[in-house]
């Protein structure tokens, strides 16, 4: 029988076990460097529900699986075939899953330990122990961590402020159209946007700016991305470059050893070399890990999609938007908005919208298998609110 070991219970890791135990493996051992049951992180920079609070247990059977919390993983023998835990004990493996996730970065100016981090569970609770209403914060990075944050800290009544270092908000990944109006509408409830502001550090009850401003803060809050938590994988000298490098099946450079999740920097058929940060893709990737560990053909090609709730807006993005493409917008509703990105054959190739959830979620579906069907549309149909696009799924 094949013996299976997880490193790492995040949504890569569960959907990693479930997906085994639902093909009949009997063998499957997880390992948490956690001491509470999975639970998923979306939640955790939002505003908490009311009836569940903060921690959401991801949904899956794990009957079967050997899931051992607070259990860290120290180093693999590649050889032996076994991981080493933080207690010297040894744990044999046939295939092993490091689906280790990653870490936020740290604040590297003078005094940026003082800057707390959201990641886990613990690290929101800690911000929510200090979020008095009233308090000041500041918010360090206006990604897309930092500005559910930032609207999750107002909605409790603090005074928040969000310093970026660069000229607009969400750089990375969402489009400026939809930046500016979700910016616009966190000004509207009253947080101060600080762009272009280097920080200089952070004191007792203060951050320094380089340009001398002092902005008073009881809380600080560091959210200035990710770095893939790769540490075993190089260890055990495995090929590994900004993440696990792994194929599209998700094999490393030891055919043994697989990699899923935020720390994998995967062999995208569509895209090249890409290691996704998102909820849906790091689910896919465990499931996919799921199978393909077992020995069955697969690969990843699921289109990248993330998501994120700031005040009554939904923001959804399908595919790898660019700047550089040729792009058509289109309204949604009010203040709803809609960006196609078309490659240079006319095809889809992304798009991200702005608005109410629902009409958001039923446009980003549309598109993501439009996109998926290789549809062209004529970008003057995209751009009329009244087109129906739902034909062009039936074109060749
Ligand atoms: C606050 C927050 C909000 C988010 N909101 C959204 C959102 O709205 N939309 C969206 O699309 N995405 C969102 N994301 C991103 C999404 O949650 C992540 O992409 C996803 O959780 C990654 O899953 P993962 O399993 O790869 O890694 P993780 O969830 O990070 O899990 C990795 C696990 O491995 C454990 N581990 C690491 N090393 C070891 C070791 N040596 N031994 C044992 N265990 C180990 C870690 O402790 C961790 O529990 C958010 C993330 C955060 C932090």
């Amino acid at each position: 029988m094949t013996r299976y070991v997880i490193v790492g219970a995040g949504e890569a890791g569960i959907r990693a076990a479930a997906s085994l135990r639902a093909a009949g493996e009997r063998e499957i051992v997880v390992l948490s460097a956690e001491p509470i049951a999975p639970y998923e992180r979306p939640p955790l920079s939002k505003p908490p529900d009311p009836d569940r609070g903060l921690l959401r247990p991801i949904g899956v059977d794990l009957s079967g699986v050997e899931l051992r919390l607070g259990c860290s993983a120290r180093a693999i023998d590649r050889r032996a075939r076994t991981v080493e835990l933080a207690t010297g004990e040894r744990i044999p493996y046939d295939r092993l899953l490091l689906a280790t996730g990653a870490k936020q970065r740290r604040l590297a100016c003078p005094g940026g330990d003082r800057a707390l981090l959201l990641r886990s569970s613990d690290d929101a609770r800690a911000i929510h122990a200090r979020a008095e209403p009233g308090a000041r914060a500041v918010i360090v990075g206006a990604g897309l961590i930092g500005l559910e944050l930032a609207a999750t800290l107002r909605v409790r009544g603090l005074e928040v402020c969000v310093v970026e270092l660069a000229a607009r908000a969400l750089g990375r990944a969402v489009p400026a159209e939809l930046a500016e109006r979700l910016v616009e509408r966190h000004r509207a409830e009253g947080v101060l946007f600080l762009f272009g502001a280097r920080l200089e550090a952070v004191e007792a009850g203060a951050v320094r700016l380089a340009d001398g401003t002092r902005l008073p803060a009881d809380l600080v809050v560091a959210a200035i991305g990710v770095e893939p938590a790769t540490e075993l994988a190089e260890a055990a000298d495995l090929a590994c470059a900004n993440g696990i490098l792994v194929d599209s099946s998700l094999r490393t450079s030891d055919p043994a050893i697989f990699a899923a999740g935020d720390c994998a920097a995967v062999d995208h058929p569509r895209y090249g070399r890409v290691r996704f940060e998102s909820w849906r893709m790091a689910g896919e990737q465990g499931r996919l890990a799921g199978r393909t560990m077992r020995g069955e053909a697969g690969e990843l090609t699921a289109l990248p999609w993330f998501w994120s709730d700031q005040w009554d807006l939904s923001l959804q993005v399908v595919g790898r938007c660019d700047p550089q493409r040729q792009a058509v917008l289109r309204a949604l509703g009010s203040p709803g908005l809609v960006r196609f990105e078309l490659d240079p054959t006319g095809g889809l190739a992304a798009a991200a919208a702005l608005g109410p959830a629902g009409p958001v979620g039923r446009a980003i579906r549309l598109v993501e298998r439009l996109i998926e069907r290789g549809a062209v549309v004529p970008p003057s149909t995209l751009a009329d609110p009244e087109a129906d696009l739902r034909p062009f799924l039936r074109a060749p």
